[in-house]
């Protein structure tokens, strides 16, 4: 709450001297209010059981002279919908549009437009399986809170423009405290394995991953390899099935009892002490169901296709294939299929870009796969979670190698 005019302690003596008794809180001070206004820069979205404390947006102006010490937090009061309710706090517990005001007595502010989501705020353990190396305590939050920046709407590498539809998708990862046993992790989010191979393909990383995969129910998995530079990737992953259609994933019977691939991020540790790569954020999208906003993966750039290659009608889709030919002077410039210019801003695109937005049809389909996913710790089974007890993922006899979505190296 932030208080317009300066504090007056005569005022605040004068108005608690002369009030008789009985009156309620609300009572007390609305006759020294002039305005109440709640002020925020866009609609806000929360999703469900979060809540909103209405005081950290409200302005007060008083009288002059009657500046109250404190306005108490009870004197107060919401009103959603036009019902007041008991307190400051508005509490997200059914999903749909909100009219929010304030109220203090008789005084009311001005309202403001609140939309809560049809889902909660989902955290992820992260597990890191370092192969032949290791990371520290340190290294791994940076790496772990960045990409909670990114999925909340809060990373700006190289501080450009954000999206017109950039959103906060309300999903946050975290370095997992314990192993699928339960152990306590000597540093949390860290598994360091070692391998007899130091440089990896693209295909021999993903072999390697079934030796240390933990069930990607319970966590997200990141396998850090030496990947060989010939491969010209910072990093890849695949796209999670689903168990109710999605286009663009793959939809997968409920029945299956183990993953038939290694589900989770495949990142490169040449990458791993860049502070401006999105590499992470792109491929948990990509776990996540998010496809390239263009037609194109790895070193296959395509032209113009005739369907939105991400399904997602927010994203602009462009010919990567003639902007490749001319990206250092393009740079984050793009010439949309449909004909408009814009500037490239989204985390599932490759260089050049600000790398810096996930838009709502993402996020829909990003909600979509954590709800009906099938090896992904999900929004709705959030004992999963937390009871990391089903353990280690086996190499099913049945394997057969499917090459995943790879994100390319700038200047290949
Ligand atoms: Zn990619």
């Amino acid at each position: 709450m932030r208080n317009t005019p300066i504090l007056s302690t005569l005022g605040a003596l004068l108005l608690t001297a002369c009030q008789p008794m009985d009156l309620s809180p609300e009572e007390v001070y609305q006759n020294s209010i002039v305005a109440l206004e709640l002020t925020s820069s866009t609609d806000i979205e929360l999703p469900l059981g979060s809540t909103l404390d209405l005081t950290d947006l409200l302005t007060i102006t008083y009288k002059e002279n009657q500046t109250p010490a404190s306005l108490p937090t009870r004197a107060i009061r919401v009103v959603a919908n036009q019902n007041a309710l008991a307190s400051s706090v508005f509490s997200a517990t059914t999903a749909g549009t909100y009219t929010l005001q304030v109220k203090v007595g008789d005084k009311v502010s001005n309202t403001i437009s609140v939309n809560v989501l049809p889902y909660a705020l989902v955290r992820i353990p992260v597990v890191f399986h370092t192969v032949n190396s290791t990371l520290s305590a340190a290294q791994i939050n940076r790496l772990v809170n960045n990409l909670t920046d990114a999925f909340r709407n809060r990373w700006n590498p190289y501080r450009g423009a954000k999206d017109a539809h950039a959103v906060d998708n309300f999903v946050e990862f975290y370095a997992a405290p314990t192993d699928p046993s339960q152990r306590t992790l000597a540093v949390a989010g860290l598994d360091a394995i070692k391998a007899t191979r130091q440089t990896f393909t693209t295909e021999q990383a993903v072999e390697e991953a079934w030796n240390a995969y933990w069930n990607p129910k319970n966590f997200l998995n990141i396998w850090v390899f030496n990947i060989a530079r010939a491969e010209s990737v910072s990093g890849f992953a695949y796209i999670t099935p689903v168990t109710r259609s999605l286009p663009g994933s793959r939809l997968v019977s409920a029945a299956r009892t183990s993953p038939d691939l290694p589900y989770g991020i495949f990142f490169n540790q040449s990458e791993v002490n860049s502070t401006v790569s999105s590499t992470l954020a792109h491929e948990a999208g990509h776990v996540l169901g998010l496809h390239h906003v263009f037609d194109g993966n790895g070193d296959e750039s395509n032209g113009c296709s005739r369907v939105d290659p991400d399904y997602c009608t927010d994203t602009p889709f462009y010919d990567r294939k003639g902007y490749v030919d001319n990206y250092r002077n393009l740079r984050q410039r793009r010439q949309a299929c449909n004909g408009v210019s814009y500037e490239s801003n989204n985390i599932m695109d490759y260089y050049l870009s600000y790398e810096n937005s996930f838009t709502r049809q993402q996020r829909e389909r990003i909600r979509h796969t954590l709800t009906y996913g099938l090896w992904v710790p999900q929004g709705t089974n959030s004992r999963a979670r937390q009871e990391a007890g089903e353990g280690f993922v086996k190499k099913p006899d049945d394997y057969r190698y499917v090459p995943p979505e790879i994100c390319a190296l700038e200047s290949h």
